[in-house]
């Protein structure tokens, strides 16, 4: 079974919150996750330092990025800028989102995967840009409104503090299913052998 605890040591010398929740939550995927689309029992931090949490498939390639969230969130969820996410649509660039639900003592509770797919233009509402005050005035964000997506595109692999097995043939019948769901009907995606 997967650990559903986060190792809280790591992040002793940090005192801001984001950077807790980033380390922590880091950590906890390079742990415990596993691949939907294939039988990889982990994936792999893709890309250091960049401002999203990114991970790839070691075997076949998908890759994820992951979001962190104190607060569970069904309707919608912050994303980055509206301009990239819109451009990301068009040219079928979009990753596989993870969405990372964990408590206060940061035990994870959530975890959502929506196939990338899912993401199209209706999904993605324009925030209003940042007042002339902020640091980046004029900077326009977006927000994934998780309410238009169909309920076949919210796979559950964490929910309220059970995760599905990551035994591979227990996983098969559980989390992949709903992947192997939406690949049958969008058509869409990449081949999970
Ligand atoms: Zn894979």
């Amino acid at each position: 079974m997967m650990d559903l605890q986060c190792k809280t040591n790591l992040a002793d010398e940090y005192k801001a919150g984001q950077h807790i929740a980033r380390i922590l939550s880091e950590d906890w995927c390079t742990r415990e996750l596993y691949c939907a689309g294939c039988d990889s029992d982990r994936l792999t931090r893709s890309r250091a330092n960049t401002p999203s949490l990114d991970f790839t498939c070691p075997r076949c390639e998908q890759l994820y990025e992951l979001k962190a969230l104190k607060r569970w969130a069904s309707r919608k969820i912050v994303d980055a800028g509206y301009e990239a996410m819109m451009r990301a649509i068009k040219a079928d660039r979009t990753p596989n989102l993870l969405v990372l639900h964990y408590s206060s003592d940061w035990f994870v509770r959530n975890l959502m995967l929506i196939p990338r797919a899912f993401f199209t233009e209706s999904v993605i509402e324009k925030r209003k840009p940042l007042s002339a005050k902020a640091r980046r005035a004029g900077w326009i964000g977006c927000n994934i409104l998780l309410g238009q997506i169909p309920q076949d595109g919210k796979i559950a692999m964490i929910s309220s503090g059970s995760a599905f097995p990551k035994d591979k043939s227990e996983r098969n019948s559980r989390a992949s299913e709903g992947w192997r769901k939406y690949l049958r009907n969008c058509g869409a995606g990449q081949s999970t052998s």
